[in-house]
């Protein structure tokens, strides 16, 4: 069987099942070392699939480290330390110096530091990082309760839009659609709401592949139904206008778009903190599956075997 026929998610179920691992299944492997929990994952950005090598080199590599940060804070953790593989072609010095300014200054955004790393020849550029967190307590996506609201926070679909204005490589963009292309290029990580997941969330996972694909991955896991209400999606004003112009529906690129790095995750209404980036936007039912108000939804997210 090909991979393409199997799928990304069918390939990880079949090595979880090969590893006869427990563990595998969340944003990030927590284990306890010491009186600690730590948090450890990785997460890989290839040239042509990911990125192409016209980006700036900077923006490669602070999406290389943001991407991982986003599946620590996920789980109520925080990073520490990064290790940086990469597989480089034979390119200039500078590009890869700039590469390294990207992943300095978003370690230094987010408060960990790169320890290390390893270096190979090889024909494409591949930015492979492996990420340590820390958390006072682990919240994974397997624990979302009857009852509880769900919540994702930002705005979601800029990061598709932002792709896709990228990919017609207009030779100027206005100021909104600059807006949406920096959503892509430079995600950041939602550490401002680590704290609050880690002390309040029932379960919680990080929003890359498109809400409705991450939001019924969230469901399975917890043996629930999540009711995702169309009206509260958070969609940006830059997204509006994007979809107004190309006669495109938000609704769309917010439950299907991908690489927003948002957060999705439950607990009780109460919990609400107005101060922080939480929008509700459903509830945790009986049942199984996805609802998108009243009407059961195939999710339509993001396979890099199915592209
Ligand atoms: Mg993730």
């Amino acid at each position: 069987m090909k991979l393409s026929e199997i799928g990304e998610f069918g390939l990880i179920e079949r090595l979880k099942e090969l590893l006869n691992s427990s563990i595998i299944g969340d944003d990030t492997a927590p284990l306890s070392v010491g009186n600690t929990t730590v948090l450890l994952t990785c997460d890989i950005l290839v040239q042509d699939r990911h990125f192409k090598l016209s980006y700036p080199a900077s923006a490669i590599g602070w999406k290389a480290i943001s991407v991982n940060v986003s599946d620590v804070v996920a789980n109520g953790g925080l990073p520490k330390y990064a290790l940086v593989s990469l597989v480089l072609p034979d390119m200039e010095l500078k590009y890869v110096e700039e590469l390294y300014e990207g992943i300095k200054k978003a370690c230094e955004f987010y408060g960990c530091e790169v320890v290390g790393g390893n270096v190979s020849g090889g024909e494409r550029l591949i930015v492979d990082v492996f990420m340590l967190g820390q958390a006072e307590r682990f919240v994974g996506r397997r624990s979302a309760r009857v009852g509880e609201t769900v919540f994702v926070s930002g705005t979601l679909g800029d990061a598709r839009a932002g792709l896709e204005l990228l990919l017609m490589e207009k030779r100027s963009y206005e100021d909104f659609e600059l807006r949406l292309i920096e959503r892509h290029l430079r995600p950041t990580a939602r550490i401002d709401l680590a704290r609050h997941v880690s002390k309040y969330a029932s379960a919680s996972m990080d929003i890359s592949d498109g809400l409705s694909s991450d939001a019924l991955k969230m469901a399975k896991a917890s043996g629930v139904a999540i009711k995702l209400y169309s009206e509260k999606v958070p969609v940006s004003l830059e997204l509006r206008e994007f979809c107004k112009r190309h006669g495109k529906d938000p609704l769309e690129y917010a439950l299907a778009g991908g690489e927003d790095y948002e957060l999705l995750f439950t607990h009780v209404f109460e919990r609400l903190n107005p101060f922080l980036s939480m929008i509700p936007v459903g509830v945790v039912i009986e049942g199984e599956g996805l609802y998108l108000d009243e009407i059961p939804v195939e999710p339509k997210g993001f396979d890099h075997f199915r592209l």
